[in-house]
């Protein structure tokens, strides 16, 4: 084949969550859009905040030079002054703009993270269920996606797995708490306990194992506490985005964060640049960084998916549904009600509910439900939920 086959490969199996949503649209279109309970995106349903269109305004009315014009390619520096000064009050550090890199949200920021720190041969973990793209990233980095199920019950990271995975090639562990698809919070037991596997494994095999915290659900949580992942284990890159936070997942807007407590940091921050520049990831949105500035402290209004999660929990167990009560984020994993989740996903889509079954998260069983819906669309599936559970009875 002339083309890159790797690419073509990507292309040709695309999204299975993009395909039932691309599915959910059409049937809308065909049968009403009040027929169909598409849980398929996480597609923030609140608004962004009003500060963010005010923002936009304010900053519409600069000369077209300015505000259309190149930024650095790491940001304008007003910018990464800003989220660092949110850093540092939020968790007492002393970041500065040079630890900061501007991306295309979180997908570039974690790109840019492992092509900063993988070379070919190495290998990366992920915590199984997990978000898919990982492997696409980590495999485009040239290195190897090597899954280790979570906790079967807690869906917390099983460290003793994790443990056990390490081999001479491991590069990198990358986690996501609070967590996309199971809603898990990794509490401080667990990254403690996980920062100690870390660090040992790192000394016994003479080179650094990386944990990657990818975080755009940092700020959905219901009652949890988030800790600061760098505090907790020095070798620490942080990739955020504003997809969720800020309901500005279409604006590309996120960033890398080398913390200057890397012992690494002088050289991740130079290869953090050279990976951006040689994926052509520079100079993200430069309206939406300036929006940065202005509103890097909003608050996420966690109100509306709070009340969905309690709908859609609670209506699911009433009709006898096992599922994880999420403690972040915006996803419920639910069980399936037989084996092969797939099958469960097809019986569901001909009730016209739209889940995403596990095999796309790496494992067998459960079903996803983004809950970044509207509440109507909670309330309106319950009847076919109960249809769908009756069908297994
Ligand atoms: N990481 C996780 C866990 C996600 O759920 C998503 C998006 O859904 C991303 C990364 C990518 O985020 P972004 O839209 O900021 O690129």
């Amino acid at each position: 084949m002339a083309i890159n086959q790797k690419s073509y490969d990507y292309g040709a199996a695309k999204s299975s969550i993009r395909e039932i949503a691309a599915y959910g649209a059409a049937r809308k279109a065909q049968i009403g859009a009040q027929n169909v309970f598409d849980f398929s995106l996480g597609n923030p349903s609140v608004p962004a905040p009003d500060a963010v269109r005010a923002s936009i305004v304010r900053n519409a009315a600069l000369p077209a030079s300015q505000l259309h014009g190149y930024t650095p390619a790491a940001g304008l520096p007003a910018a990464r002054q800003a989220v660092a000064d949110s850093l540092n009050r939020r968790f007492q550090t002393s970041y500065e703009p040079g630890d900061l890199y501007l991306t295309c949200g979180a997908a570039a920021a974690i790109s840019i993270t492992l092509h900063a720190i993988v070379n070919p041969g190495d290998e990366v973990i992920v915590i199984a269920p997990y978000f898919p793209e990982y492997r696409v990233w980590i495999e485009t980095a040239g290195a190897t996606c090597v899954e280790v199920m979570a906790d079967a019950t807690t869906f917390q990271v099983d460290t003793a797995a994790v443990d056990a995975a390490i081999t001479p090639n491991t590069k990198a562990v990358i986690i996501d708490s609070p967590n996309n698809p199971v809603g898990a919070v990794y509490t401080r037991q667990t990254l403690l306990s996980l920062a100690s596997v870390l660090s040992g494994r790192s000394d016994e095999l003479g080179h650094p194992i990386y944990l990657v915290s990818d975080e755009p659900y940092r700020e959905i949580t219901y009652g949890a506490e988030v800790p600061w992942v760098p505090a907790i284990y020095d070798r620490t890159i942080v990739c955020y985005s504003y997809s969720k936070s800020l309901s500005l997942p279409g604006e590309r807007i996120g960033w890398a964060l080398v913390p200057n407590t890397n012992p690494d940091h002088d050289e991740l921050v130079l290869a953090v640049a050279g990976a951006g520049r040689k994926l052509g990831f520079v100079c993200a949105p430069a309206l939406f960084q300036r929006v940065l500035i202005d509103c890097v402290d909003e608050p996420t209004n966690v109100e509306a998916y709070a009340r969905n999660r309690e709908a859609l929990a609670g209506g699911l167990r009433g009709l006898g549904y096992t599922c994880i009560e999420p403690e972040g984020a915006f996803y419920l994993w639910v069980k399936s009600l037989e084996p092969d989740a797939e099958a469960f996903f097809r019986r569901a889509r001909d009730l016209e509910l739209l889940p995403v079954p596990s095999n796309s998260f790496g494992c067998e069983g459960w079903v996803r439900l983004g809950y970044c819906v509207s509440y109507e669309t909670i309330v309106g599936s319950m009847p076919a939920w109960q249809k769908l559970a009756e069908s297994y009875r």
